[in-house]
């Protein structure tokens, strides 16, 4: 990724004309109705554009495409190799956008614009990359059959995916579903987030400079009860990957068992433990990870270690040293480059944070970080500084249910036995980390934490490679590495009977 000279991020904001319409069959749309819905920047308040509200009608048009473009078969039947090519082009293009694409995150989410230069653009350029670079690598199966007959194993692409993702990292999990649906062959709709359209639409023109065919790539914003309901009832959409809350996926599963039984995989919520014994190696190291592994994107994140268990012999010392890092992440304008902490997606959003706070306190809780005074030139609105909530236990909803805000909920444990029964009295299992220099219990405990995710003497790091996804109430399927392809091709068996061969 190439970087220019630092750029006044406000000025280039007051000049943005973001793509606000649908991209549909290779073209940016309206919606059917004309109907439009406000993109707010949390930062000052004020709308940044009118986006598109597509509803049922352009869901069916969006299918209708993709439906097309799939039987036209450029793109499916394509090689792997003339497919990897377009796709490494779109990621070129991404890339020489990457300051656009980043303000676009930055100005709908309140992230940092250090975030979004620095995490969200190089990770889904990343992501692009790999999955472009793996499918002309990956070889079909011929079963051990008998010797008459020829079984194929083929991994084929299914049809029309739809994608549905969330805003707290809006290009980076739009492009974990799409890169794999498109290079597996298949036709994509992608339905952002209403809170963070604005970096998905842009995808749609880099998508057809790249050469994508005509209704390969659709997306579709609109209002989830709206065009996500209809994308995800839509009986040629074959799968649907999806990235949000527990409740959502849930009406998810109820909407495809209400069609075609299309798959559905859901990377949904978590409540993630982070385990620290007594014979923590690196002390340092465990509170810096502790710190950013729940307050990075202004605790926003699915894998956050929102549960930080401590072993009651390093409790108050390890409290103490985390106390003095939280101290250090000021809440800050999000144009600042050297701001580290944002605003939340929303005033709505930050409200439930701030109830969920004083739910806490009410179940008795004690919170150690102060209530800091908004700094000059922000509002208050959609901030909450990073919070630690000590003394909680899995009695109390605050310790129990997502917040999905900048909320340490910090618990003592005794030991490893206990540490264990205490991360998985929880009802999502999406990621535990665990802290000790006993390498062997770390291999045996992982083992028995209940989650899709386990880190040893770290947090909330993975890349690529590596699958990702949860089981209980945080979903179902995997996410990245080449496990990904479950997710967007069936496994089609083709049986030849060769007795016959003359
Ligand atoms: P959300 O469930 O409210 O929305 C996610 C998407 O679903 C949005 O595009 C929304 O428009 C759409 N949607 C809403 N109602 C719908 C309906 N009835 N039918 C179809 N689509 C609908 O989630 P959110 O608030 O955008 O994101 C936060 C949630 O996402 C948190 O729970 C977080 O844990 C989860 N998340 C999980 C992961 C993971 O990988 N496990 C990653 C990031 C975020």
């Amino acid at each position: 990724m190439t970087h220019s000279p630092a750029p006044d991020w406000h000025a280039r904001a007051r000049v943005l004309a973001p793509e606000t319409r649908a991209f549909i069959g290779g073209r940016y749309v309206d919606a059917a109705s004309g109907a439009v819905f406000e993109t707010i920047n949390p930062a000052t308040g004020h709308a940044t554009a009118q986006v598109s509200a597509c509803t049922a009608e352009d869901a069916s048009r969006a299918v209708a495409a993709a439906r097309a473009a799939f039987e036209a078969g450029h793109w499916a039947n394509a090689s792997p190799a003339q497919r990897k090519a377009v796709l490494l082009r779109l990621a070129d293009l991404i890339d020489a956008e990457h300051e656009h694409l980043a303000l676009l995150e930055t100005l709908d989410t309140g992230k940092p614009i250090r975030d979004s230069l620095a995490i969200d653009l190089p990770a889904t350029i990343r992501c692009l990359r790999w999955f472009a670079e793996a499918i002309d690598k990956l070889y079909d199966e011929i079963a051990p059959t008998q010797g008459n007959v020829l079984s194929m194993i083929r991994r084929a692409p299914l049809g029309v995916v739809a994608a549905i993702v969330p805003w707290n990292f809006p290009l980076v999990t739009a492009m974990t579903k799409i890169a794999p649906a498109l290079a597996a062959g298949n036709s994509v709709v992608l339905k952002p987030s209403e809170l963070s359209p604005l970096s998905a639409l842009a995808l749609g023109r880099l998508a057809a400079e790249a050469g994508l065919p005509d209704g390969v790539l659709n997306i579709l914003p609109g209002i989830g009860p709206e065009a996500g309901r209809a994308l995800a009832l839509h009986d040629d959409v074959a799968a649907l990957l999806f990235t949000g809350s527990t409740a959502v996926g849930k009406l998810l599963m109820g909407y495809a068992a209400q069609s075609n039984l299309k798959s559905v995989s859901l990377e949904c919520g978590g409540k993630s433990a982070n385990i620290v014994l007594r014979d923590v190696p690196d002390m340092d190291r465990a509170v810096q990870a502790a710190a950013m592994g729940v307050f990075q994107n202004q605790g926003q994140i699915c894998n956050a270690g929102t549960r930080l268990l401590l072993d009651a012999p390093i409790h108050d010392e390890f409290l103490e040293n985390l106390l003095a890092v939280t101290a250090t992440l000021r809440p800050g304008d999000p144009l600042n480059p050297e701001t580290r902490f944002g605003t939340l997606i929303s005033d709505a959003h930050a409200t439930r944070v701030r109830h969920w706070v004083a739910t806490g306190l009410s179940e008795g809780a004690r919170r150690l970080t102060p209530d800091t005074p908004t700094p000059p030139g922000l509002r208050p609105e959609a901030l909450v500084p990073p919070t630690v909530l000590a003394d909680t236990t899995n009695a109390m909803s605050v310790a129990r249910e997502e917040i999905f805000g900048p909320v340490l909920c910090v618990m003592r444990v005794n030991g490893l036995e206990d540490a264990i029964a205490k991360a998985n009295d929880s009802p999502y299992g999406l990621a535990a980390g665990l802290w000790t220099g006993d390498v062997s219990a770390a291999l045996a405990a992982q083992n028995r934490l209940n989650t899709g995710f386990v880190w040893i003497n770290t947090l909330r790091v993975g890349d690529i490679t590596t699958p990702f996804g949860g089981v209980k109430l945080s979903g179902q399927g995997r996410d990245k590495s080449l496990h990904a392809f479950d997710n967007v091709t069936q496994r089609k068996s083709v049986w030849l009977d060769l007795s016959h061969a003359s």
